[in-house]
């Protein structure tokens, strides 16, 4: 039987859910770690104050600040690669607009450029612009 004919397994769909790195902080009777997986968002299991109302509060607090993070560099990322196209759009422009090697295109000669044929139309994109908000 050859690599290639070894049946593949279904890939399962992925799924999207924080999962705990570590196990629960406290220590049992005999001065053992717990072992049981904390709450989403805290160090602790149900058994260890888990459920007490503060903990689930402070951890659904960090669940929250933690999605808000990931979503604000989701949009920076997507926002830098957007912007970086943009550049290349624009040098381009400036190349064929001034006759000259996109490598020698530089910030002088986008002024230039930009005092002699004006701004270009396609506005430079900003964090703040709609398209990022999610
Ligand atoms: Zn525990």
């Amino acid at each position: 039987m050859t690599v290639a004919s070894v049946p593949r397994p279904i890939a399962r769909p992925r799924v999207r859910r924080p999962v705990a790195t570590h196990r629960c902080t406290a220590r049992n009777r005999r001065g053992e770690p717990c072992q049981a997986w904390p709450i989403h968002g805290a160090t602790v299991c149900v058994a260890h104050g888990g459920r007490a109302p503060q903990v689930r509060a402070a951890a659904a607090k960090r669940v929250t600040e933690a999605q808000a993070l990931a979503a604000l560099q989701r949009a920076s990322d997507r926002h830098q690669r957007d912007r970086q196209a943009w550049h290349a759009r624009r040098v381009a422009l400036v190349a064929r607009l001034m006759g000259i090697p996109a490598t020698e295109v530089t910030w002088a000669a986008i002024a230039v450029c930009v005092a002699t044929h004006g701004q270009p139309d396609e506005p430079e994109p900003k964090i703040t612009d709609a398209r990022y908000r999610s």
